[in-house]
């Protein structure tokens, strides 16, 4: 198979200078990959050009609709990428994770942006602010899709999932996308991309592919591009310092080498449902995907006293582990991706060595059921275990990229502490505790250090997530060695493809300009009730002023009796009058509330269909018996969710 790229409309193949690329499980051929014929300045040209404009023509909602779309087309059309997956080593649950966890990731941001995002391409950050004394000049920040392409450079252990998870907020934000998969399993996003463009779902320019290596598209990074980049911590600094990209201050994510590390809490003994729960994380991280994981458990931290037994409980586990082609019968390991991956692990794990025993595992004699242990990348899992941890200093450093992690003995919490700060930033880590104080002792010692914490015991473990599951909705990165990116974290991984501006201006002005209407804008008089009128036929500023009703200490003691609320405040004028708010009996807000809905509503059946709540409700004033309380009504924003209502 000849791997293409998809550049300027066009599957260009892979040019005669081609590198073949071996399959995990036996080394033979299953690619050839080079992009020697794409010319990149045409290809960034074209994601400018057409890519662009093509995504603009649609609003946030109408990306959301088509992303929706996608999902569900990759969704029907998945089965054949499952046998391309197995290629990369992956068993079956390590390739749901990467196709089906891609596509989950697709669905989760279209249902996100169908809820939470307007049909315009503005999004509106945080209230307006009042800036002069009469309420004339005010400012309001909006953010706008930057005005380039998100060029995404990915690391071969989540072909799939590392491309979507990174094509979502790009796409809903509006932004073209390249994306370069890492050449050792690119044939595999490349078959995705090819469901994809065949789908003829995403508008043109939307999304290019490389296969192969990016030439001199780095020459052609502006200010308004950005790179989002997964992988080792030897190329993300290469590319961050790329020349292009520190004169433009092109924006530049790095998601990289991480140490993350379980924590077992010094409440927790054998026996306990929380001893279980730790070994199980542990050993299901060491294996899924053979521990090719960014968020993979590397740094084991146990109690002094329970470093023993944690060893034993493992490796009983580990030895249960069937390492093998991931395709036969039995196999619950596949091997590494290739033989180079094997290589650079087993020097890694020569380095630890110095510092380390190893407790379970020969990286030496790989044994591989169903298949030739020396063709593929197969290498059992290993348990190291560190020899004098307080002076240690290679397991918070050497990321050995496989099946490979370090038990390391700690003294108290403090140390416990210590030790995991001294990975530097991490992607995430486990702590297992059912003591609520080591809870936050940990959080408050490390949350710092980390972009996600996974606390587990007995009451969550059954639906935890897992600690190597990075989610849609939670932000997935770490500070320092882990790169100090940050993706994903719901609708806060569009705001990396947004330029935040800070307005300013009249009230009138900014509410035109942002579809937010703000306090100070003109009022508008509509020729009907707003009841009466259709939603295409409301203006923005469109206000009634209803007339006043006087709520009487008859209504109030009607509402107590007929809801049950009869709260002192409302009942008892003495104990009323001792609270420092009220001077005396009070009308509930509740009540108000409800005769505000019976002074603004228009009954007969008409547009109008149903009331869904209530955003920013306060109650600020206290209203008396005979006060009088009127309703202004007005069209602040109007939200479109299908051709039928919004
Ligand atoms: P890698 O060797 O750094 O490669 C990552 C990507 O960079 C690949 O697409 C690679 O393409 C590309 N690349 C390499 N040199 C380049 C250059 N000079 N110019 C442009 N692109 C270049 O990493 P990997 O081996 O694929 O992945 C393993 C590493 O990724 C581990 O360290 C792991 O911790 C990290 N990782 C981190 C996360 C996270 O979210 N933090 C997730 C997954 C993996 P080629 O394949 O064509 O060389």
């Amino acid at each position: 198979m000849k791997l293409a790229s998809y550049a300027c409309n066009r599957w260009i193949d892979a040019a005669a200078d081609a590198q073949p690329i071996p399959s995990a499980i036996d080394g033979t051929t299953i690619a050839l990959a080079s992009s020697g014929d794409v010319d990149f300045a045409a290809m960034a040209a074209h994601a400018r050009t057409r890519g662009t404009r093509s995504l603009r023509r649609l609003t946030f909602q109408g990306r959301a609709a088509l992303l929706k779309k996608l999902a569900q087309y990759l969704s029907d059309h998945k089965a054949p990428l499952y046998d391309l997956s197995a290629q990369t080593g992956a068993t079956r649950r390590d390739s749901a994770i990467d196709i089906d966890g891609g596509i989950g990731t697709l669905f989760v941001y279209a249902g996100m942006g169908r809820r939470e995002l307007p049909d315009t391409n503005m999004l509106i950050d945080g209230p307006q602010l009042s800036l002069s004394r009469n309420g004339s000049f005010v400012g309001r920040h909006v953010e706008t899709p930057i005005d380039g392409i998100a060029v995404h450079v990915n690391a071969y252990n989540f072909p799939c999932w590392g491309m979507l998870e990174k094509l979502a907020p790009a796409f809903l934000a509006g932004v073209p996308c390249i994306v370069k998969p890492a050449t050792q399993t690119a044939y595999l996003t490349e078959a995705m991309v090819r469901l994809i463009v065949a789908s003829g779902l995403l508008p043109e320019g939307a999304l290019q592919l490389v296969c192969g290596r990016l030439g001199d598209l780095f020459d052609h990074m502006t200010g308004q591009d950005l790179v989002s980049f997964t992988g080792s911590l030897e190329t993300s600094l290469v590319l961050r310092n790329h020349p292009a990209i520190a004169a433009n201050a092109t924006r530049f994510i790095a998601e990289r080498d991480s140490l993350n590390a379980a924590i077992l809490g010094p409440d927790v003994a054998p026996g306990s449902p929380e001893f279980d729960i730790f070994v199980r994380e542990v050993v299901r991280e060491m294996t899924v995907k053979a521990g090719q994981k960014c968020t993979a458990i590397r740094r084991i931290l146990v109690p002094a006293a329970q470093a023993d037994a944690v060893a034993d409980a493992i490796v009983q586990k580990l030895s249960r582990v069937v390492v093998g082609d991931p395709r036969a019968e039995g196999v619950t390991m596949g091997p590494l991706v290739g033989l180079g991956q094997r290589d650079d692990v087993r020097r890694r794990i020569d380095a630890l060595l110095a510092e380390a025993e190893i407790v379970f595992g020969d990286p030496e004699n790989p044994t591989a059921q169903g298949a030739d242990p020396a063709a593929g990348g197969y290498l059992p899992p290993i348990l190291l275990r560190a020899r004098d941890p307080k002076r240690a200093t290679a397991l918070h450093r050497v990321e050995a990229f496989g099946p490979v992690s370090t038990l390391v003995a700690y003294d108290d919490l403090d140390d416990a502490i210590t030790l995991a700060r001294r990975g530097e930033g991490s992607l995430v880590a486990t702590a297992v505790t059912y003591d609520p104080a080591v809870a936050g002792d940990l959080v408050f010692g490390i949350a710092s250090y980390h972009g996600r914490l996974h606390l587990v015991d007995r009451d969550s473990a059954a639906e935890s997530t897992g600690h190597g599951s990075p989610l849609p909705g939670l932000v997935h990165g770490g500070p320092g060695r882990a790169g100090g990116g940050e993706e994903m974290g719901g609708l806060r991984g569009l705001h990396h493809y947004l330029q935040r501006t800070a307005l300013q201006g009249s009230p009138a002005l900014l509410s035109r300009l942002t579809g937010h209407w703000n306090k100070g804008a003109p009022e508008v008089t509509g020729n009907a009730h707003p009841f009466r009128r259709g939603f295409d036929a409301l203006a923005l500023g469109e206000t009634i002023h209803t007339a006043p009703r006087t709520v009487t200490l008859a209504d109030i003691e009607h509402f107590a009796q007929f809801t049950g609320d009869t709260f002192y405040a409302h009942m008892d004028d003495e104990a009323a009058r001792a609270n420092p708010f009220f001077p005396g009996r009070v009308a509930h807000g509740y009540l108000l509330l409800s005769f505000a809905a019976g002074l603004f509503v228009d009954p007969a059946p008409g547009p109008v269909l149903a009331n869904y709540g209530l955003d920013s409700l306060r109650f600020m004033k206290p209203v008396l018996p005979d006060d009088a309380i009127a309703v202004r009504l007005t069209v602040k924003q109007k939200s479109p969710r299908n051709a039928d209502y919004g």
